[in-house]
C-alpha cells in the first residue's frame, strides 16, 4: 500500500464514527515542550459531551493518580478513571496468574513500587520469584545493571525459572529534543542476553511484556468500553498502530510525534487513517 492511499481523517469524523476513542499521550496530547495545540479543547469537549475515551500510555513510571495530576498540570482535565497505564496492568496480571503474595524485585520509580504493592506483590530484593521492570530509573548506571544481573544470576542458580514482567516495553523514549532516554525494554534486552550467555539454551526467564503493542492494554480498554468500535490515535507505528491492528481495531497515525509521514514508506505496518494533528 502506498502512503498516499491512506485516507486522512479529522477528530470530528472520529468522534462521530466510533463509540470510543483511545489516545496515546506523548506525541499526541503533549510533548517535551508542553501541551500540543488543540489538546485542551479536545479533552474538554470529550468530557463535556460524555464521549467515551481513554488514555493508553506505556508510561509506567507514574501511578494513575500521579498521571492524572501530571496531565492536569498541563490543563488536560483527564480523570483517573480515563487513564490506562502500562503500570496499572500489573494488577489484573497478578490476579489472573495467582501471583498475589509473590516475592518481587522491582526496577523503577517509587510509583512502580506502588503498582506492585497494589497488585499484592511483596517487594524483596534478595530473594524473588518475579522481576518487575517498570521504568528505567534516572539514577541507573552500569553498576546498577551489574548488581541487578548478579542478583538475577544468584536466583537462577537455585531456581528453575524466574518470571520477568516488563511493564513498559519501549526501548527508547524522547527525553528532550533530539535526545533519547534508554527505556525499560532495553534493560530486558540486556538481561536476556546475559542470561543466555550464563545459562545457554536453558530459557530460564519466563517473560511477559505488558503495554503497547501487546494486547493487554487494548483488552483493558475493551473491558471498559465494551465495544470493538473504538479507534486508537497514536504517533508510533511500532507500538500504538501495530498494537491496535493486531487487536482488531482501527488506528490513526498522528504526525505530531515520533513518526513522520515519510517514515511510513517501506514499513509493513499501516494505520487505518493519518491525521496531521488533533487540532484538525
Ligand atoms: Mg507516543
Amino acid at each position: 500500500m502506498k502512503v498516499s492511499n491512506i485516507p486522512n481523517t479529522n477528530i470530528i469524523y472520529l468522534i462521530e464514527n466510533y463509540e470510543a476513542l483511545l489516545f496515546d499521550a506523548y506525541g499526541v496530547l503533549l510533548n517535551e515542550f508542553g501541551v500540543l495545540p488543540g489538546a485542551i479543547n479536545l479533552i474538554d469537549k470529550l468530557n463535556n459531551t460524555n464521549k467515551p475515551y481513554f488514555i493508553l500510555t506505556n508510561d509506567a513510571s507514574r501511578s494513575v493518580p500521579t498521571s492524572s495530576n501530571f496531565y492536569k498540570s498541563f490543563g488536560l482535565e483527564i480523570p483517573e478513571e480515563k487513564i490506562i497505564t502500562a503500570g496499572s496492568l500489573i494488577y489484573p496480571y497478578f490476579q489472573e496468574n495467582n501471583l498475589k503474595g509473590s516475592k518481587c524485585r522491582v526496577i523503577g520509580t517509587d510509583d512502580c513500587f506502588l503498582y506492585v504493592a497494589d497488585a499484592g506483590g511483596i517487594v524483596s530484593d534478595d530473594d524473588f520469584d518475579v522481576l518487575i521492570i517498570g521504568a528505567s530509573p534516572d539514577n541507573y548506571n552500569f553498576s546498577s545493571i551489574e548488581d541487578l544481573v548478579n542478583n538475577l544470576f544468584s536466583m537462577l542458580d537455585v531456581k528453575e525459572k524466574v518470571s520477568v514482567v516488563l511493564l513498559n516495553p519501549d526501548l527508547l523514549y524522547p527525553k528532550s529534543t533530539d535526545y533519547y532516554g534508554i527505556g525499560a525494554g532495553s534493560i530486558l534486552l540486556w538481561l536476556e542476553s546475559f542470561v543466555e550467555v550464563r545459562y545457554p539454551g536453558q530459557s530460564k526467564l519466563q517473560i511477559t511484556r505488558l503495554g503497547k503493542p501487546f494486547k493487554e492494554i487494548y483488552q483493558e480498554a475493551f473491558r471498559r468500553t465494551k465495544t470493538m468500535n473504538m479507534v486508537m490515535v497514536g504517533d508510533q507505528l511500532q507500538t500504538d498502530i501495530i498494537g491496535a491492528n493486531n487487536f482488531g481495531i482501527d488506528s490513526v497515525l498522528v504526525h505530531s510525534g515520533l513518526t513522520k509521514n515519510d517514515t511510513l514508506t517501506g514499513q509493513d505496518i499501516y494505520p487505518s487513517y493519518t491525521l496531521s494533528s488533533i487540532n484538525d
